[in-house]
């Protein structure tokens, strides 16, 4: 499964975007605030190490929270037709996830798998998948709300007859300040449509899941 398997393009309902588009970033305002923070610290934001560094970060910023202009419904929207039985179910495991915890704006990373059920054989490419996840990854984040825009997105824009999203993924903020915390791993699910009423196909999808 990949782009050049495109038989059709086909523009599907009306999306219901989570996000209107955000205004560009304001790198300087970024850099002022580093720097800011930079003395809050007690750091001298003048000396050789740091001085390129407000910078920097304000270009990573744009970069990691590129999300926050994009909409999942780019990618979900490009379909293909696969006309196998009406229960056929497509799965995408692992893939990865790099977002940025909202409450510390420190990372957290790991993986997301997407299970759909979909409609009328309507079907996305491999690469728009994980392109969906990072449209809600690179944002200010919860795990649990980036599982549920994932499932939404699925079942909005691609309008699957089902989908089921699990997240798992470690966070920085609890690894780098807690002590015992190291190890812990977080799971998130969320389920649309059919496997959200049909506790026999979300168990069914969830097992192909992991
Ligand atoms: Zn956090």
């Amino acid at each position: 499964m990949n782009d050049s398997m495109h038989a059709t393009i086909t523009p599907l309902r009306t999306p219901h975007d989570v996000d209107s588009a955000a205004p560009e970033v304001d790198l300087p305002r970024i850099e002022r605030a580093v720097r800011e923070i930079l003395l809050a610290i007690g750091e001298d934001p003048d000396r050789d190490g740091l001085v390129e560094t407000p910078h920097r970060v304000a270009r990573a910023y744009r970069d990691l929270f590129a999300g926050l202009r994009e909409h999942a419904g780019t990618h979900l929207r490009r379909v293909f037709e696969h006309q196998g039985a009406a229960g056929d179910l497509v799965a995408v495991r692992d893939i990865e996830v790099f977002s940025m915890c909202e409450h510390h704006l420190l990372p957290f990373t790991g993986r997301a798998s997407v299970v759909y059920l979909p409609r009328d054989g309507r079907v996305v490419g491999l690469s728009k998948v994980a392109r969906t996840v990072d449209v809600f990854a690179r944002r200010p984040q919860l795990q649990e709300r980036l599982t549920a825009d994932i499932a939404d997105a699925f079942a909005g824009h691609l309008d699957a007859r089902g989908v089921a999203v699990v997240v798992r993924a470690e966070h920085l903020c609890m690894k780098m300040r807690g002590v015992g915390k190291q190890r812990s791993r977080m799971v998130t699910t969320a389920c649309r449509g059919v496997f959200e009423t049909d506790a026999a196909r979300r168990a069914e999808a969830l097992a192909l899941l992991g």
